[in-house]
């Protein structure tokens, strides 16, 4: 037995979420430390049964083990996303875009992103509404705690290994709402004391977007409010050819502005048309999986599940949807298989 355990709550979906769940659980298996999972069943089948409690046994069990790993749920009457979203009161998204070999895409550089996306307020809160029949104007809102939790965050991001932090936003022009989330990712650079070993710059928004496309190499961590983070991360997806392979985590702080409770999923839904065939592509929950298991302090095995993955889909050893030959549970092996060697070199 492993010394070293760790609880992760699992939320179960639909469609290929019982596959790509069986994929997860047989890398776990296969890593030194011991996954125990503590399963709520967020099924439409069983959520048709009475929702509300088991959104809140949901919530109450990430709170206890700090982590939850989500499958793709099917929307029906209301998005169990959404909800989640609102009862864990998530006001940031991490979502890591690198390139992926094996997947077409008609960019031609390398990208590896960090995108830490502040996922509340701006416009986004607001519907708008009417000034007279002439015109329509909407709030927009920046508050003060959730920017200081996403800089400490994405500060956090960069130390793990002295990357480049970019904020962006339009500071020039939007003077009081962006220029206050540039202030207070300002104080925390020079409040944290790794701020040192990570380079900080601002960069305009617009300009950021020219940049990346031509030195991709230059940007790691990127840092942005609600609206930018929405266009940044569904560009950087079109870069790299694709924005269901993705996986992201819903982050929420407490008042100190440490994790409270930190939620991983993969980017793509629940595939109906291909669920049960043993066709469904692993590859964004374990991106996810690997990104938990960055997060709660195990960067070997983060690395090597990663690296094997990307091996396998840089073989060809793939799904059917990336041209491939092999069936879910094949291509969970073919990544098992390759673990071993990326856990002695890490
Ligand atoms: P989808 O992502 O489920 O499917 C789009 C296409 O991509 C389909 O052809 C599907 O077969 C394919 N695909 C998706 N994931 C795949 C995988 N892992 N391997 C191989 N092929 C894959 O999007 P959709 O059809 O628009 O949505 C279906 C359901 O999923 C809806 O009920 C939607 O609300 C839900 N959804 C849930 C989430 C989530 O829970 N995070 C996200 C998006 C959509």
């Amino acid at each position: 037995m492993s010394e070293k355990q760790y609880e992760v709550t699992e939320l179960l979906g639909d469609g290929i979420s019982a596959e790509i769940r069986t994929s997860v659980h047989a890398v776990a298996d296969a890593l030194p430390e011991e996954y125990v999972f503590d399963t709520i069943d967020l099924t439409y089948e069983n959520r048709k049964k009475g929702a509300r409690p088991l959104y809140d046994k949901a919530i109450e069990s990430m709170t206890r083990t700090g982590r939850g790993l989500k499958y793709p749920t099917e929307t029906v009457e209301e998005s169990p996303n959404a909800v989640l979203r609102k009862l864990a009161k998530f006001s940031v998204i991490h979502r890591p875009v690198s390139t992926i070999p094996g997947v077409a895409t008609n960019f031609a550089k390398k990208i590896d992103l960090d995108i830490i996306r502040i996922a509340t307020g701006g416009t986004y809160d607001d519907p708008g509404q009417m000034i007279g029949d002439y015109a329509a104007a909407s709030l927009r809102v920046v508050d003060r705690q959730t920017c200081e939790h996403a800089a400490r965050y994405a500060f956090s991001i960069a130390a793990r290994d002295r990357k480049l932090l970019a904020s962006s936003s339009k500071y020039t022009i939007q003077r009081v709402t962006d220029g206050l989330f540039e202030s207070i990712v300002d104080e925390v650079a020079k409040d944290i004391q790794f701020a040192g070993q990570i380079t900080h710059r601002r960069e305009l928004f617009d300009a950021l977007l020219a940049k990346l496309i031509m030195r991709p190499e230059d940007y790691n961590v990127i840092l942005v409010l609600n609206e930018y983070g929405d266009f940044l991360s569904d560009l950087a997806g079109g870069l790299i050819g694709s924005l269901g392979l993705g996986a992201s985590v819903s982050l929420s702080f407490d008042e100190k502005s440490r994790v409270r409770l930190a939620m991983f999923d993969a980017a793509h839904g629940t595939a109906p048309d291909i669920a049960g065939k043993s066709m469904a592509n692993p590859t964004a929950i374990l991106l996810a999986f690997s990104l938990l298991l960055a997060h709660i302090g195990e960067p070997r095995s983060a690395d090597a599940l990663k690296k094997s993955l990307f091996d396998c889909l840089e073989a060809g050893e793939t799904t059917g949807d990336l041209g491939g030959k092999l069936g879910t549970m094949e291509l969970t092996q073919a990544v098992i298989g390759r673990l071993k060697n990326h856990l002695k070199a890490g």
